[in-house]
């Protein structure tokens, strides 16, 4: 192998080369071969998959069920989705699936099976769906945190005033404090 100090190694194919750069958390070093991939992961049938359905720009971040405001994101594939404003959670309590990210172009993704950065400070964004006041509970096999977030949005439903700054960070910390 020639030198290659300072470049970086894909991690998802393993190749080194100048188009491998940081993609940030929780993604890391990634080829544009890979990124690419990842980016193009969903298509639109993926979006009703995702729950990527809110409404688009021009009409209130709303839920069609809760009505409550959210923190309304792009996806890749040009839809919609709502995010629990604020939260930010170990991407390990939540089911595949339901990961999402807010990549630094500001469009959310869902992650899917992908594997995640092993940092345990890595935090990643919940999708509104997860916990609507609107639908059933969590399911029991869910951590504790989503049915107490639930329980959070059943109480406050009425009285519900969204963040001024719905995109963050707050990052939810079961052992800190609060940063508000
Ligand atoms: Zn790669
Ligand atoms: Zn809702």
């Amino acid at each position: 192998m020639g030198d290659t100090a300072g470049q970086h190694r894909c991690a998802d194919c393993d190749t080194r080369g100048p188009d491998v750069v940081e993609r940030g958390a929780p993604f890391g070093p990634l080829c544009g071969t890979c990124w690419e991939g990842v980016q193009n992961l969903s298509d639109n049938e993926d979006a009703l998959a995702d729950g990527a359905a809110a409404p688009p720009l021009g009409a209130d971040p709303r839920c069609r069920h809760c009505n409550r405001l959210q923190a309304r994101y792009e996806t890749p594939y040009n839809r919609w989705v709502l995010l629990e404003p604020r939260i930010l959670v170990p991407w390990q309590i939540v089911p595949v699936g339901h990961r999402w990210v807010v990549t630094p172009d500001d469009k959310a993704m869902n992650t899917r099976e992908r594997p995640l950065s092993l940092d345990k400070t890595c935090r990643i964004r919940i999708p509104h769906h997860l916990v609507c006041p609107a639908d059933e509970p969590p399911a029991d096999t869910l951590d504790p945190f989503f049915h107490a977030l639930y329980e959070e949005n059943l109480r406050n439903w009425d009285t519900w005033d969204p963040p001024d700054d719905c995109d963050g960070p707050y990052t939810f910390d079961p052992d800190g404090d609060d940063p508000d």
